[in-house]
């Protein structure tokens, strides 16, 4: 039995993993939650799992929550109500919690960065989910895990495939993941993405696109950031980094494919030239299981994989026009240091501002593009914590800065209508 925490368990990658702690009892015991504002479900967490205990985002919501478990009706009480904490120190305690074996991060966005770097101070295995941390701070976090010992298994579903798949090769020791030496005989990764919500979209039409269009993923049920990253590309630049620092190859040997079925989640060309994928249906269960499972494989009832149903899978490169993003990540990648710290909150702040109808689809990559360039001349090569997150809060204030500064140039007169 392994004591996990869940970190976001109110989100996409949260209440997956909580179906995978329902499923499998007697393999997983849920001891820690964190949400944000999502009370009402937060709530049926805590009376399904009875965790240990539970925080929340903001410190003030802590008296609310307790009233809640406090009244329910005497047929839902709780034998006990558990430790609540609240803010960026209860998000800590939560994730460092003493009982907890693996932690898995669900919290998205930056947010993550600092209840992720709690567990692995605390010596805890990590499921990371949550890509921003790496990317943010991977000159931080990376000398964190050889410190402390605690251990990287990805459950994105790309890095997750390329993890599979080096389990195949002898040189596969889970001591190699995310030190970001280079992995001896891997040459070269193939990230595969599905193209997102606009991949038979042509360019010229991306000038309509809306939210709703935007977060309507065409293969995975996601949280609406990540949606968003999918159909801008940005999602896969961004894995493109969380590869460099989980496997230690150059820029160079990371590519990105096209494969919109999503059956293979990414594969791996070994020194020989040989290939292996991972392939399954498009469901995040799988990848968060293994996270949480390795090396061991746990016997599921999901559904199983079918290729002549599927009939063909097919590849094809990416449009790096209609994808700016995609450049903007290997940009940042290779200018390494802080940069990528600033193009991932570039990006949050500029989907935040898409989402909240504020500016156009199209005007994502160009401000992104802006505020990276402004950086350059600020840039730290060895970044400490401090200055990822002060880097982190000035591209948030730059982007603002910016929408308000340009707004002819960003509220396109065809956006709402
Ligand atoms: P969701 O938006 O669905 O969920 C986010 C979770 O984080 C919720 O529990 C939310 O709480 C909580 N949260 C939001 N803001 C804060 C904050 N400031 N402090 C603490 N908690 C906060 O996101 P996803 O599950 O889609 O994504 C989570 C992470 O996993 C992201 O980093 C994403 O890139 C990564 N990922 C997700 C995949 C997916 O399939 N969804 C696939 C691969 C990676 P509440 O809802 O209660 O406000």
């Amino acid at each position: 039995m392994k004591a996990i925490s869940v970190l976001g368990s109110t989100g996409s990658i949260g209440t997956q993993t909580l179906e995978i702690a329902q499923e499998c009892p007697e393999k997983f015991k849920v001891v820690a939650l964190t949400a944000g504002k999502n009370f009402n479900l937060l709530v049926e967490q805590i009376k399904q799992h009875q965790p240990e205990v539970v925080a929340i985002a903001e410190q003030d919501d802590l008296t609310e929550l307790h009233q809640r478990l406090k009244n329910l009706p005497d047929n839902e009480k709780l034998k006990s109500i558990p430790h609540l904490v609240g803010g960026t120190e209860g998000l800590n305690i939560a994730a460092s919690w003493e009982t907890a074996e693996l932690v898995v991060t669900g919290i998205v966005g930056c947010a993550g960065l600092l209840p992720t770097l709690s567990a692995i101070k605390a010596g805890k295995d990590i499921a990371l989910a949550n890509k921003e941390t790496l990317i943010a701070a991977g000159p931080v976090v990376l000398p964190e895990l050889k410190v402390s010992g605690s251990r990287l298994f990805p459950a994105d579903s790309e890095h997750s495939a390329i993890f599979q798949c080096l389990q195949g090769t002898p040189w596969a020791t889970n001591a190699r993941l995310s030190t970001g030496i280079p992995t001896p005989g891997l040459r070269n990764i193939q990230l595969t993405a599905s193209g997102g919500a606009f991949r038979d979209w042509p360019a010229e039409k991306l000038k309509n696109a809306t939210v709703k269009d935007a977060t309507s993923h065409p293969n995975w049920s996601m949280g609406k950031k990540i949606t968003v990253d999918s159909a801008t590309l940005m999602n896969k630049g961004l894995e493109v980094i969380e590869a460099h620092y989980l496997f230690g190859l150059d820029y160079e040997n990371i590519e990105i494919i096209i494969h919109p079925q999503s059956i293979i989640h990414s594969m791996i060309e070994l020194a020989d030239s040989s290939v292996l994928a991972q392939m399954g249906w498009p469901d995040m269960k799988l990848p968060i299981l293994y996270a949480m499972s390795w090396p061991h494989r746990i016997q599921t009832q999901w559904k199983r994989l079918n290729l002549p149903e599927i009939g063909q899978l097919t590849f094809n490169n990416p449009d790096k026009s209609k994808y700016p993003c995609m450049e903007l990540a290997y940009d940042a990648g290779r200018s390494s240091g802080t940069m990528p710290a600033v193009l991932n909150a570039a990006n949050e702040e500029a989907v935040a501002q898409f989402l909240e109808e504020k500016i156009h689809f199209q005007n994502i990559p160009k401000v992104i593009e802006s505020v990276c360039e402004i950086h350059k001349q600020d840039l730290m090569s060895n970044p400490q914590l401090n200055d990822v997150l002060e880097v982190d809060n000035w591209a948030r204030r730059e982007v603002k800065t910016y929408v308000q500064r340009n707004p002819h140039t960003i509220i396109n007169s065809t956006f709402k209508g």
